[in-house]
């Protein structure tokens, strides 16, 4: 009898849950606020967002500041030290909004807006998704998983491989140790910080491939080259990479 009756006040608990949620208005995906539509900005939020455009460095995607004339032009850390990656792209600027909406993905209970940013990263990167066999996420460290419960990353490229029916390596790479904070780190230290990091799951079939690298934020390119290289060494064919912000510049956020 008992069993029945917590059936009963569990379905009337869900289908309660899904009445709010119909109920519920919209949120912007940085603040909160209720907006018309799901998956947009408020207005407010969209005034402090940048949307990564051209020109960039072309491998990095550091946007310049100044207007250039070519199109195919590395920023000066690429020049001098070309990463291991092919090209990299970012929706949008990681400062103001832009910061604010990665760190509630990272930390809040937002994992409903994977969804639609999974698509705005479909549409920065359809150069490279053309380019692409497979979809691997940047893996986060066993006990950084536990305390965020799950990877932003993961989460993101999941989303994408469904929407772009490529196929995702959710654990192609694993970290072989807990990477101290890259914070206040500069490029030379945060290079040295992730170096033997990373390596590739002996289980993934990555020979001859043309991967797609998935992570949330870059500010230097440090990790997403550290993830290359162990991409490379496990036979991979190229490697490209899709996130959803870049830091324009140290210092600037
Ligand atoms: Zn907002
Ligand atoms: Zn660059």
């Amino acid at each position: 009898m008992h069993t029945v009756l917590h059936t009963a006040a569990d379905v009337t608990r869900r289908v309660g849950r899904g009445v709010l949620d119909v109920l519920l208005p919209p949120q912007c995906l940085a603040c909160d606020a209720a907006i018309d539509q799901p998956g947009n900005l408020c207005a407010t939020c969209f005034g402090k967002f940048t949307f990564l455009t051209r020109p960039y460095c072309q491998v990095c995607c550091l946007p310049f500041e100044a207007a250039v004339i070519e199109d195919e032009v590395m920023c000066g850390a690429c020049m001098k030290d070309r990463p291991a990656f092919n090209r990299a792209r970012a929706v949008f600027s990681y400062r103001d909004s832009g910061r604010t909406l990665v760190l509630k993905l990272k930390h809040a209970d937002r994992t409903d807006a994977a969804a639609h940013l999974a698509g705005w990263m479909q549409r920065a990167g359809a150069e490279l998704l053309a380019d692409i066999d497979c979809i691997v996420p940047v893996p986060l460290h066993w006990r950084r998983l536990w305390m965020r419960t799950y990877n932003q990353s993961a989460l993101l490229a999941n989303v994408l491989g469904r929407s772009t029916h490529k196929s995702v390596i959710a654990d192609g790479l694993i970290r072989t140790r807990a990477t101290p904070s890259q914070g206040g780190l500069d490029r030379v230290q945060r290079r040295r910080n992730v170096i033997g990091a990373f390596k590739t799951n002996p289980n993934a079939d990555l020979k001859g491939k043309a991967v797609l690298l998935i992570d949330d934020v870059m500010t230097t390119a440090a990790t997403a080259d550290a993830c290359s290289r162990a991409l490379l060494r496990a036979g991979a064919r190229q490697v490209e990479v899709l996130l959803l912000a870049r830091v324009p510049a140290p210092g600037s956020f």
